[in-house]
């Protein structure tokens, strides 16, 4: 609309020149109604979100129950049954490392929030120098300001802000891919970063096995056994960022599962609530925040207005009681099957690059980046959702979507490249 065109601001987008936008009515199930009528099936699933689809009765009924209740009372001094009824459901979900939760608004909130407390930990420990980050890049963890700093130099913000940022060590992402075999020379930059400067490094921070929009990247699990060894070695906190990964996106309940190896800090939100609103936990080892608490000035220092709303927690319990109920693991595989079999074909591509595809996500790289204002509005006119960024043009839908609605999403992507 006009009001909308002059007035709001959109994810990355200019207010002078912007790229158009498609007014919504509603969206139910894997589908998404735009004001004139057309339908469109559900490819994104909202940035990772919403799982379980649109319009859920069950998380619908879910929020109004806690809505007559309470929406949200402050989480200083006082707590309810959403926030402990939620931390149960996770605690047998995550790492058994995994024992203190730090309820927090948003994924970029809960990154600062595990960049805090690691180096909280080592000022406890009495190690302050330790207060800097090494990570891998083609990473993403967020839009905020220590977030931004651990995301890809070159595809993140770096060139803008980077000035103004803290600097961080940054080692070639892993190449070994997921499924192919372990090349040990991948992890060699990290042994070297982590030798030289492991009396400056807090932690290591990286999205496990799953790169997501850094780079949409699935890389070999052996790199995660081999970071955790030199972690131990070197006296650096492993933290994990599940934000995209959690909730059985990628074939397993948290992306960890595929190497077994557990982190002392892991950051979870986006499908948390299925989708419905923001939420996002910060998860600890008992010994990260026992060393935390045991000495001045006693306490984790921070502190979220909104922190456990109980609105939110509310909905992310009955997310994930009906994820844990829903055969999720039979959906993502199906999915998984069918997203294998029907992007297949764009490998013959000459202007495809590469494909993959790792539980219910399916990406097409391209060897130029896309035009994304002009694909957009092809993927509309086929009657879907997708929207690709720079060369890479990718799947993840809900869970719930058909086999009949998911061959139409890769038609529809296969027409258009
Ligand atoms: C989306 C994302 C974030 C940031 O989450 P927001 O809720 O957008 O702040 C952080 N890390 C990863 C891996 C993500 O995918």
């Amino acid at each position: 609309s006009q009001f909308d065109r002059e007035h709001l601001w959109h994810p990355y987008t200019s207010t002078t020149d912007p790229l158009p936008v498609y007014k919504v009515k509603r969206a139910d199930g894997a589908t998404i109604t735009l004001e004139d009528g057309r339908t469109l099936i559900e490819g994104m699933s909202s940035w990772w979100c919403a799982v379980h689809g649109y319009n859920h009765p069950v998380l619908n009924q879910a929020a109004k129950d806690q809505l007559n209740k309470m929406s949200h009372v402050m989480f200083g001094g006082l707590t309810h049954d959403p926030a402990i009824e939620l931390g149960k459901l996770l605690l047998p979900l995550v790492p058994p490392s995994m024992q203190k939760i730090f309820y927090a608004d948003s994924g970029s909130v809960a990154v600062e929030v595990a960049l805090k407390m690691a180096v909280q930990y080592w000022y406890a420990a009495g190690k302050p120098d330790k207060n800097n980050f090494v990570t891998i890049r083609s990473g993403y963890h967020g839009d905020t300001w220590n977030a931004m700093s651990v995301c890809d130099p070159v595809t993140g913000m770096h060139s803008l802000f980077g000035s103004a940022l803290p600097v961080r060590h940054f080692v070639p992402a892993p190449s070994s891919r997921f499924d192919g075999e372990w090349n040990p020379q991948d992890i060699e930059p990290l042994r070297k970063t982590i030798e030289k400067h492991s009396e400056e490094l807090a932690a290591l921070i990286l999205e496990p096995v799953v790169q997501g929009a850094g780079g949409m990247w699935f890389y070999h699990p052996q790199y995660l056994r081999e970071a955790e060894k030199l972690c131990k070695e070197h006296g650096l906190l492993l933290i994990f960022d599940e934000i995209a990964t959690g909730f059985g996106r990628t074939g397993k309940l948290f992306a960890w599962e595929h190497a077994g190896v557990e982190p002392d800090i892991m950051c979870i939100g986006k499908a948390l609530t299925g989708g419905y609103m923001t939420l996002s936990a910060v998860l600890a080892s008992n010994l990260v925040a026992d060393t935390i608490s045991n000495h001045a000035p006693g306490a984790f220092m921070h502190g979220p207005t909104f922190m456990g709303n109980p609105l939110a927690c509310a909905v992310a319990c009955a997310s994930v009681r009906l994820l844990l109920d829903s055969g999720w693991q039979e959906n993502v595989k199906r999915i998984e099957a069918q997203l294998r079999e029907e992007l297949a074909p764009t490998r013959e591509l000459p202007q495809v690059a590469d494909v993959r595809v790792l539980g219910a996500i399916g990406v097409i790289e391209m060897k130029q980046p896309v035009n994304m204002a002009y694909m957009q509005q092809r993927f509309v006119e086929e009657g879907i959702w997708v929207r690709p960024f720079g060369k890479l043009v990718y799947l993840m839908p809900p869970f719930i979507i058909t086999s009949e609605q998911l061959s139409k999403l890769t038609t529809g992507l296969l027409k258009t490249i």
